[in-house]
């Protein structure tokens, strides 16, 4: 297949198989372009239609180390090697009254990104796996009348079947706006790594930048227009600027710069779709889900997504009475990450307010719910204490099949299963909580549960099991010690 095809908006231009295919992913970000690649490989017959390049906007965005799994996943780590994109080597926060210079972990790095540029090198791997790439702006009767026989809508915020069938329900409190300027130095940057992503807290919102080139850097400020107090009627200009002189430490950092271009306007309010999967379609990164800039890790949801996404239309078209349950399992999976950054960006938000009353945090910041670390600590230091081990298995565990992910499809295996986890729990810390469990019984000491365990389940790291084996009396799965 050559490169891409390019046609006008709702034109599909020929190609050797015409529209038919058996996947359909429409859209061509970070979660498109992993659900289309991985699909490919596995040897599934996908078209991926894109909205035409150049009505692409151009958004500079941080990728932190984590994204390499991906990238490795997918089998295109050279290619995001060989595109040129600046190395990141961490952030640099003022926030809350505190400064942090953060580096990455010894030898990782992260990439500082164009999302246009990202989804070209992306969208190649693709046709590089032998994918159809074609370019065109769907509507959504478009979308759900094509001869496929599923449809991934992974067109983000935009979301062609997302924003008619599945009910996006926007987070209270937490609207968005990020304006955003180009800015170019002569000179270096007065900055500990100019290569760091850069983030500050102020009393109306917050900014960040990202380097976008030797000498240039985006600047965005997060703004809410319905509490940040925004300097009225002199355009959106003078509003940028008006929000920058807020920051002093980036204030600083932009003296001597010079604004070449921008800003320019981005919603960027967190939301979660009330309905993800449907007849014959799924959605797919930011347009099942989107989460707050602030933790810099919406690509990477977006591929974690389109890797789901893919696996659960895999095991839906492989095995057809799985169909369900693989549809299910990946919406459960979507939202309860939803949830998970939620409850982060909550806690990071309450951590920088430096107003704590002012509207635009008191909205948006709340404290993480407590985890069992502390219920994890005690059942450990009961187990220390014992002279011996007299576990039994609580009454209401059960073990029983659950849906489990493997890299290429959705598989039903055995679990425990109490009513608090319903859907059961396998692995904990890499460790087999369903052989642990049921070995613990028997034992009075803890090196033969040990010993028993690593016979039944291989070769495992003492100190997992130990934690694991706390776990398990702190959640209730094992009774006395
Ligand atoms: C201000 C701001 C800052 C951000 N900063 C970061 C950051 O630092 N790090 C980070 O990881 N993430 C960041 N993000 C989030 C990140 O950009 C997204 O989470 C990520 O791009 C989502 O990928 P996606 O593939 O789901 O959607 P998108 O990247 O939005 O891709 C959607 C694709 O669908 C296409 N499309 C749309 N409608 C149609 C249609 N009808 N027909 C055909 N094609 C269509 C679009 O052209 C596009 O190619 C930021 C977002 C914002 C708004």
């Amino acid at each position: 297949m050559p490169a891409a095809e390019k046609s006008g908006p709702g034109q599909i231009g020929d190609s050797p198989h015409g529209r038919n295919c058996e996947i359909l992913v429409v859209g061509g970000g970070p979660a498109a372009a992993t659900a289309a690649r991985l699909l490919t490989s596995w040897g599934r017959d996908v078209l991926l239609v894109a909205r035409p390049d150049a009505d692409e906007p151009e958004l500079s965005v941080s990728l932190t180390p984590s994204c390499r799994k991906f990238f490795d996943l997918m089998g295109i780590s050279s290619a995001i090697e060989a595109a040129g994109f600046i190395p990141s080597h961490g952030h640099t926060v003022w926030w809350g009254g505190s400064e942090r210079v953060e580096p990455f972990a010894e030898g990782q790095h992260g990439w500082q990104v164009s999302t246009g540029r990202l989804s070209r090198v992306m969208l190649a791997a693709v046709e590089a796996a032998g994918g159809r790439v074609q370019r065109a702006t769907l509507t959504a009767d478009e979308v759900l009348a094509w001869p496929a026989r599923v449809r991934i809508d992974a067109t983000g915020r935009s979301g062609v079947l997302a924003r008619p069938l599945g009910r996006r329900r926007y987070e209270p409190g937490h609207r968005t706006v990020a304006l955003i300027g180009h800015w170019r130095r002569r000179g270096p940057w007065p900055l500990p790594d100019p290569s760091h992503t850069l983030l500050e807290s102020y009393a109306d919102g917050w900014g960040w930048s990202v380097p976008v080139g030797p000498d240039t850097r985006a600047l965005a400020v997060m703004v809410d227009p319905r509490t940040t107090s925004l300097v009225k009627g002199e355009g959106a200009r003078a509003v940028y600027l008006a929000e920058i002189a807020k920051m002093s430490h980036l204030t600083e950092a932009f003296r001597g710069s010079d604004l070449i271009s921008g800003p320019s306007g981005w919603d960027a309010s967190m939301y979660v779709a009330e309905q993800m999967t449907g007849d014959g379609w799924l959605l797919a990164g930011d347009a099942n889900a989107f989460v707050d800039p602030l933790s810099s890790a919406g690509v990477k949801k977006a591929m974690a997504s389109g890797w789901l996404a893919a696996v659960a239309v895999n095991t839906a078209l492989t095995q057809p009475a799985l169909a369900s349950t693989a549809y299910d399992f990946f919406a459960a999976r979507e939202r309860a990450t939803y949830t998970q950054f939620l409850a982060l960006t909550r806690q990071f938000l309450l951590d920088g307010a430096p107003a704590p009353d002012h509207p635009f945090w008191a909205d948006r910041g709340a404290p993480a719910p407590a985890d069992d670390r502390a219920a994890v600590v005690a059942a450990w230091e009961r187990i220390r204490a014992a002279s011996h081990l007299s576990l039994s298995l609580a009454p209401d565990v059960t073990f029983a099949p659950r849906p489990a992910l493997t890299e290429r499809a959705i598989v039903l295996e055995e679990r425990l299963v109490t009513p608090r986890d319903p859907d059961g729990v396998r692995f904990v810390d890499g460790v087999d909580a369903v052989t642990l469990v049921r070995l613990a019984p028997r034992h009075a000491e803890v090196p033969n549960l040990f010993e028993d365990y690593v016979r039944s389940a291989g070769p495992g790291d003492l100190a997992a099991f130990l934690k694991t084996l706390a776990t398990a009396v702190a959640r209730g799965w094992l009774l006395g010690v």
